[in-house]
């Protein structure tokens, strides 16, 4: 469930890794749409028009253009003011966005080898074209002459705020540096990517090679049979035909501890996984993650930054690891009081079965599972026929017309990518347009896997005209037969609230500039937009509403609802204390003040004693295989998750004490969270909504954590 943001910056590494070469030349037949402003209703993309053979030539026409105006920008010899340069650069690369709007969006949900190709060849030329820009000397002696008047220069909150980012962006990338301090910082980015590149390797040759073979079919005792044939495919994969192979993957491990009877092979896969990366052979990853954290040390150090957790942070609502900590340090107090009661539960379920042993932590997922069978008796198959596909959507559209006065509707004119694809004109109360939005929910093979959002145009202002965004939610949700209904799942149910919330914020944009508008916002804050439209879907007020049984029509029972509700705090405890611990993990790697290299597991043995873990709750990540923080982008981030749930959970708290669709909170939610995008400071949005910061307590009632 994540949004995926499209910045240039980005795009290298999102194109195909392992994309094969066109078998044949494709020529274009029709003349090439992308290189012009699209001439269709609403601006949509032509998509009947646009051929594979097209985008090569708009990439290349699209960077050339963009060169052309940075490079008149950087060397005008008029004195550098907001418009002509923060504004021009803002403003420029206008065929390129739209290429890369198409092609990046296409290349994710409806894609070939082709495109593939495209992609990977597209990909390096891109960021080599961003870094022409970034290490543009006479460009940045621009911007840095306009930052620093500005305090004379009378600027709007949004041009504030415009000026700020993009100066920061240079500086963030070294621009300011001179010398050997440069020399050093291109060295260490250098190091670091290989070093992260090499972590994430690493771990994954571990996940993925044999932990456990099985070769006695009695030793499968307890499995269900889907896990025990992709045990069997595993084994057969890896050169094992006839015996099951479980490895360290998520998906291999979890159902093994779950509902595996044998106490002895839970044992030994789930100490396998907790000594990941941690054996001293060619996949060791304790060393590599020590320089990680040294080399990001020294980096934020050269740049004028106590911490690399302070140079994260200062673009994050979060903004500094203080109020980090003050978060996670409140959550963790009672998460581990509530896992210490879960396990005296998994313990009295051990002991009535007559089981002579203490609680390990290899037994968590497995009596835990029994006890949830125990306390909430019911089967996810019992939700399904009551959520049918066009009723779920019908249901996130009448909840935005319900709060917000919008509508959806059909647009057939419009050209899509797929006959999947369906597209709607969302119109404002007063009937004027606000957005061009498609849905595409079923899974295919030219897609990838997750479900998102996206735009193919962002938001935002020119002389007067309010250029509205295209937007698109993707999901995988599998396509019924023939004559059969879309039948979801409760969790896909609550994907498609999730996903059609990242829409809505896009929808809403009301911003001047597009780099800031909708929800290109700080990370920490965008899952706010997302996570409290799920919020309205599980309302006990709004599920009976929409979760009608496909046959009968009749309503989804009241103590079914009951059961969801109450379910939905189990074992929380324990996960939340996982998640917080590996939270603060990160956050203590990322605020070494001094570049030395540490000894890792020391360095965390050192967290887990602080903290007053329990050995049968472990970090949901431990160093050698914490791929998110030293292969990914969430160092000091992955508090993150938990961060935009306080907010959800908080904000949530006013329609719950004023009415679910009050129309004055509805408006102000709308006008001070949604609209702004990234146009300013994120908290200081939320209080003018919430008429304080957000508190803890909400969230932490709804898991269940309170005394
Ligand atoms: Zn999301």
């Amino acid at each position: 469930m994540t949004k995926v943001l499209m910045p240039l910056l980005a795009i290298a590494l999102l194109s195909g890794a392992c994309a094969k070469q066109p078998t044949e030349e494709t020529v274009a037949t029709g003349e090439n749409l992308l290189l012009s402003e699209f001439d269709t209703p609403l601006g949509a993309p032509p998509f009947d028009s646009i051929e594979v053979a097209h985008y090569l030539p708009a990439f290349e026409q699209g960077m050339e253009e963009h060169m052309a105006e940075v490079l008149a920008i950087a060397e005008s010899t008029e004195p550098a003011t907001f418009e002509n340069t923060v504004e021009a650069l803002e403003r420029s690369g206008d065929t390129l966005s739209r290429t890369v709007g198409v092609f990046y969006n296409l290349n994710g949900s409806n894609t070939n080898d082709e495109m593939q190709a495209i992609a990977k060849e597209v990909g390096p030329r891109l960021a080599k074209h961003q870094d022409d820009i970034n290490l543009n000397e006479a460009l940045f002696a621009r911007v840095k002459a306009v930052y620093e008047q500005m305090d004379e220069l009378e600027l709007s909150t949004e041009q504030a705020k415009l000026l700020d980012e993009t100066y920061k962006g240079f500086v963030r990338g070294g621009a300011n540096l001179e010398g050997e301090k440069k020399a050093r910082f291109r060295e260490i980015n250098e190091e670091l990517s290989l070093l992260t590149t090499q972590f994430g390797e690493n771990v994954l040759k571990e996940m993925n090679s044999i932990a456990l073979l099985i070769e006695d079919e009695a030793d499968l005792a307890g499995l269900p049979q889907s896990v025990i044939d992709s045990a069997a495919a595993t084994a057969e994969a890896q050169g094992e035909a006839g015996k099951w192979a479980f490895t360290l993957q998520r998906t291999s491990w979890t159902p093994f501890l779950e509902s595996s009877e044998r106490r002895d092979l839970r044992e030994k896969l789930y100490t396998a996984y907790l000594n990941l990366g941690n054996n001293d052979n060619d996949n060791d990853n304790k060393v590599i993650a020590a320089k990680i954290a040294a080399l990001r040390a020294e980096r934020a150090e050269i740049l004028g930054y106590e911490t690399h957790a302070a140079f994260v942070l200062e673009e994050n609502m979060a903004e500094n690891a203080d109020n980090v900590y003050g978060l996670l340090d409140r959550l963790w107090v009672p998460a581990l009081a509530r896992a210490k009661t879960e396990l005296a539960d998994l313990q009295a379920m051990a002991d009535k079965e007559g089981g002579d042993f203490e609680i390990e932590s290899w037994d968590w997922w497995y009596y835990s599972e029994k006890v949830r069978a125990d306390k909430y008796a019911f089967d996810s198959e019992q939700l399904k026929p009551y959520f049918e596909l066009d009723n779920v959507r019908q249901a996130a559209f009448d909840v935005a017309n319900k709060l917000f006065g919008v509508t959806f509707e059909p647009r057939r004119d419009v050209p899509v990518y797929h006959p999947d694809v369906l597209a709607y004109e969302v119109k404002d109360a007063d009937g004027s347009t606000l957005a061009l939005y498609y849905v595409d929910y079923f899974a295919r093979e030219s897609k990838r896997g997750g479900a998102w959002m996206n735009t193919f145009r962002e938001q935002w202002k020119v002389d007067g005209e309010d250029v509205r965004p295209i937007i698109v939610n993707v999901c995988n949700f599998s396509k019924p037969s023939e004559g059969q209904p879309a039948l979801l799942s409760i969790d896909e149910a609550k994907t498609l609230f999730h996903e059609f919330g990242h829409a809505f914020h896009g929808m809403v944009a009301n911003g001047t500039y597009a780099s800031l508008s909708g929800t290109n916002v700080p990370r920490d804050f965008v899952e706010l937009g997302s996570q409290m439209m799920e919020n309205w879907a599980l309302a006990p007020e709004v599920l009976p509403t929409y979760a009608l049984h496909y046959e009968t029509g009749e309503p989804i029972p009241a103590e079914l609802i009951e059961k969801l509700q109450t379910s939905g705090q189990f074992n929380q405890g324990f996960t939340t204390s996982e998640y917080v611990a590996a939270s603060l993990l990160d956050m203590d790697w990322h605020t070494l003040a001094e570049p030395a290299e540490k000894d890792a597991m020391e360095f965390e043995a050192a967290v887990a004693e602080r903290l007053g873990m329990i050995p049968e709750v472990v970090f949901r990540y431990r160093t050698p295989y914490f791929s998110h923080i030293f292969a990914g982008g969430y160092a000091a981030g992955y508090y993150g998750y938990v961060w935009a749930e306080v907010l959800d959970a908080d904000a949530f708290e006013l329609f719950k004490e004023k009415g679910l669709f009050n129309q004055e909170v509805a408006q102000s939610y709308r006008e001070n969270i949604l609209e702004p995008g990234g146009s300013e400071n994120p908290m200081e949005m939320y209080v003018r909504f919430r008429g304080s910061e957000p508190s803890v307590e909400p969230l932490i009632e709804r898991r269940g954590l309170g005394g």
